[in-house]
C-alpha cells in the first residue's frame, strides 16, 4: 500500500508509525509545510486516559512521550466569589507540541519514515498515483477544503476569543480563574508543560471583547490588559508570545470522512473546543481509527475508510455534542460569575453533561466531599 499523508502533526506522524510498525503500507510520504524544529504554541495536555488508550496500541511510542510529560493532579478554580482547589484523580498531564513533535518524529525516523519539511501542498493531483491520501493538515486542510462539499463540511456558530501565550514562572498551581474586570469578563487558563514553563490560554466572551476595547487595541494592548487584570497571580512575570494571535473558535466537524481515496484525520476532520482539552487526542485517535481499518482491508481500501467513518463517528457525534455545550457554558460564565464558588464548580464540571454525581465522586473526590458538606 502506498499512503500520502499531508500534514506533520500528532495525527499525521502517528498515523505513519501505526502504519509502518504493523507492516500495513511499504511506501509512506509525509509532507510537512513548516521547517523541522519550527512550531506554535507551548504545552497541551493529554488526558491520562489518553495515555492509557494510545499506549496499548503503541507503547514504545507513548513511553518515549511520558518520560517527556508533566504530570498534574489538581487545579485552582475560581470566580468573584472565591476560589476552590480541585484535586483529580485522572487529569493526565501536558507536553511541549514541540516535544510531541520530536519524539514522533524521531520514532518515523528509526522507522524508516522520512518526514520531508517545507513542503506545503496546494495541489493533490500529484499524488493521484498513492493509494490513499490523508489529509492531516489541520483545522485549515487543502484536503477538506478541495472536497468540502463532498465531506459536507459544516461550521459551528464562532465562539469566545482566545489566544495561546507562555509564561515562565516558579511557585504557581495549575489555575482556571474566571473574573470581571472593568466593564467585562475574562478568563485565564494555565498549567505546567515543565517544572517552571506554563500554558496560558486568555479567553473572554464576544461582548466582552468589544466593551473592553480589544477590538481596537494591539496584540501587546491586549498581553498587557491580561497580564495587568491577573497581576496577582503572575506577579508580573510577562507572557511570552509565539505567534499569539488572538482567535474566535469555530468548530468543524464533517458529514463525511473520506472522498474516494482522500480521507480525514485530526483537525482537519473534527475541531473539538480546546476546553475539553482533547484536539491532540482526538488526532492521534483518528490516526488509531484510521490505521486499524487499513489493516483490517489492506486489500479494499474503500470498505477500509468505510470502516474507519462507521467505527468512529459515534465517538465524535458525542464529542460535537459536548463542544457545543462546553461552547456555550464558556460564552455564557459572565452570568455565572457571582455563583457560590462550589456551585460555579459544580456547573463547570458539568458542562457538558457528563459528571454524573458518581463519576465526580470518582474523579474529584474532594469537590464531591465539599459538596456533601455544604448539603449537611
Ligand atoms: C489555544 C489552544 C489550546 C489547545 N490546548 C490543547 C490541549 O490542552 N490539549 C490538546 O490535546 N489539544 C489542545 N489543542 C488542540 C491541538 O493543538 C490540536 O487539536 C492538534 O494539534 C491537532 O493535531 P493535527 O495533527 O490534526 O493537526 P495540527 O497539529 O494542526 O497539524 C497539522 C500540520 O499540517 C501542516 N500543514 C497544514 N497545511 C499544510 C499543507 N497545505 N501542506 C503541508 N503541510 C500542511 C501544519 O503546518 C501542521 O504542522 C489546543 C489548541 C489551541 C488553539
Amino acid at each position: 500500500m502506498k499512503v500520502c499523508i499531508i500534514g506533520g502533526g500528532p495525527s499525521a506522524l502517528f498515523l505513519a508509525i501505526l502504519l509502518k510498525s504493523r507492516g500495513t503500507a511499504e511506501e509512506i510520504l509525509v509532507l510537512e509545510q513548516n521547517p523541522k524544529d519550527a512550531t506554535y504554541g507551548f504545552g497541551v495536555g493529554l488526558a491520562a486516559s489518553a495515555i492509557d488508550k494510545l499506549g496499548a496500541a503503541d507503547p514504545v511510542t507513548m513511553a518515549a512521550l511520558e518520560e517527556k510529560m508533566h504530570f498534574l493532579t489538581n487545579q485552582v478554580i475560581q470566580n468573584n466569589t472565591g476560589e476552590f482547589k480541585l484535586e483529580t484523580t485522572a487529569m493526565g498531564g501536558a507536553i511541549t507540541r514541540l516535544d510531541i513533535l520530536t519524539v514522533l518524529e524521531q520514532r518515523c525516523r528509526e522507522l524508516g519514515i522520512e518526514v520531508h519539511h517545507q513542503r506545503r501542498i496546494d495541489d493533490l493531483a500529484e499524488f493521484d498515483d498513492y493509494d490513499v491520501v490523508v489529509g492531516a493538515d489541520g483545522a485549515n486542510s487543502v484536503v477538506r477544503t478541495a472536497h468540502e462539499q463532498d465531506f459536507g463540511t459544516q461550521r459551528s456558530p464562532h465562539g469566545n476569543y482566545f489566544v495561546w501565550w507562555g509564561c515562565a514562572k516558579t511557585k504557581l498551581e495549575a489555575g482556571l480563574r474566571f473574573r470581571s474586570y472593568k466593564n467585562g469578563s475574562i478568563m485565564v487558563h494555565y498549567y505546567p508543560y515543565t517544572p517552571d514553563m506554563w500554558t496560558v490560554v486568555g479567553e473572554l466572551d464576544e461582548q466582552s471583547w468589544f466593551d473592553l476595547g480589544m477590538d481596537k487595541m494591539t496584540n501587546a494592548e491586549r498581553k498587557a490588559l491580561f497580564e495587568e487584570a491577573f497581576e496577582d497571580i503572575f506577579e508580573g512575570t510577562p507572557m511570552i508570545e509565539n505567534k499569539s494571535d488572538w482567535n474566535q473558535f469555530a468548530g468543524i466537524r464533517n458529514e463525511r470522512w473520506s472522498v474516494g481515496n482522500r480521507v480525514l484525520v485530526g483537525d482537519a476532520l473534527y475541531r473539538a473546543h480546546f476546553s475539553l482539552g482533547s484536539g491532540t487526542r482526538l488526532a492521534m485517535e483518528d490516526a488509531l481509527g484510521l490505521a486499524d481499518a487499513l489493516a483490517a482491508s489492506p486489500d479494499d481500501i474503500p470498505a477500509a475508510l468505510a470502516a474507519y467513518e462507521e467505527n468512529g463517528k459515534p465517538r465524535k457525534a458525542g464529542l460535537m455534542e459536548a463542544t457545543v455545550r462546553s461552547l456555550d457554558w464558556y460564552a455564557h460564565v459572565h452570568e455565572k460569575l457571582d455563583m457560590p464558588i462550589l456551585e460555579f464548580i459544580r456547573s463547570y464540571m458539568d458542562r457538558t453533561g457528563r459528571m454524573p454525581a458518581d463519576r465526580l465522586h470518582e474523579y474529584a473526590p474532594n469537590l464531591a466531599a465539599a459538596l456533601e458538606a455544604q448539603v449537611a
